[in-house]
């Protein structure tokens, strides 16, 4: 009869505690739908079918996240890029043409629009340790790539990188960033799975424990001069953290 009873499961709590109807989708993806005792269940059916589109947009979100928490590195397996989930696929090419690649990783394409990271291989059946070496250098290398560029386009990130000793990208899975006692600022290769404004916000950061070795109120005082909204990134960070496998190894 309806078409959203044939697709959508969800559950009605009637109470009237309730002053208006809503929609919660659960991270477990059940969908509840919380209304007051008058509201009649042709009105709930009505307000699902008119949300139909919010409801499976964020069914199909909770679904990419949960796809990331384990890693395959085989085709299909999803990973999380600019914020974004991409899924691996592979583009076989013939060892003629393989052989003219200077490096698989230095080939891989990323398709925005299909949200693809393709990799370019002759052999499908390359083992699972060797893809996910493939994976893990294309992430140090995307990293490097967007910092680089921070640094390079944003003049006052160009201007801190004085004070900088040295900058190195680590396959680190267990912080974003760090500083050592001589200045040399570590970054993980992990970065690429974050928004632009997060990643500034981590070399941010770790440009203030140039000065403020600790997490002081010193060091958030000067963390705020140069990323005033500092708080909303470490948020989003959480976020993420939270949603997503942000690991790698
Ligand atoms: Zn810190």
């Amino acid at each position: 009869m309806l078409e959203t009873e044939k697709f959508l499961n969800y559950k009605i709590i009637k109470s009237n505690k309730f002053k208006r109807l809503t929609i919660t989708i659960q991270r477990s993806q059940h969908i509840v739908v919380s209304a007051p005792n008058r509201v009649s269940d042709k009105k709930i059916t009505e307000f699902i079918e008119k949300n139909e589109q919010w409801i499976n947009k964020n069914l199909e979100r909770l679904e990419m996240e949960t796809a990331t928490k384990s890693h395959t590195y085989l085709e299909g397996d999803v990973f999380l890029l600019y914020r974004e989930t991409y899924k691996l696929a592979f583009n076989i090419i013939d060892d003629e043409l393989y052989n003219t690649l200077e490096g698989i990783v230095e080939n891989i394409i990323i398709e925005r629009e299909k949200k693809l990271i393709i990799i370019p291989l002759y052999n499908k059946n390359l083992c699972q340790d060797s893809l996910r070496d493939i994976v893990l250098e294309f992430y140090k290398q995307e990293t490097q790539r967007i910092i680089d560029t921070l640094f390079e386009e944003k003049p006052f990130l160009k201007q801190l990188k004085h004070n900088i000793a040295k900058i190195k990208i680590q396959k680190s899975n267990s912080r974003w960033g760090s500083c050592s006692k001589n200045n040399n600022i570590n970054f993980s290769f992990r970065l690429a799975m974050l928004p632009t404004e997060c990643i500034e916000y981590v070399i941010l950061h770790e440009i203030t424990h140039i000065t403020e070795k600790n997490h002081q109120i010193t060091f958030y005082k000067k963390l705020e001069e140069l990323c005033p909204n500092y708080l909303k990134y470490e948020r989003e960070i959480k976020r993420i953290e939270r949603s997503y496998n942000i690991s790698l190894a």
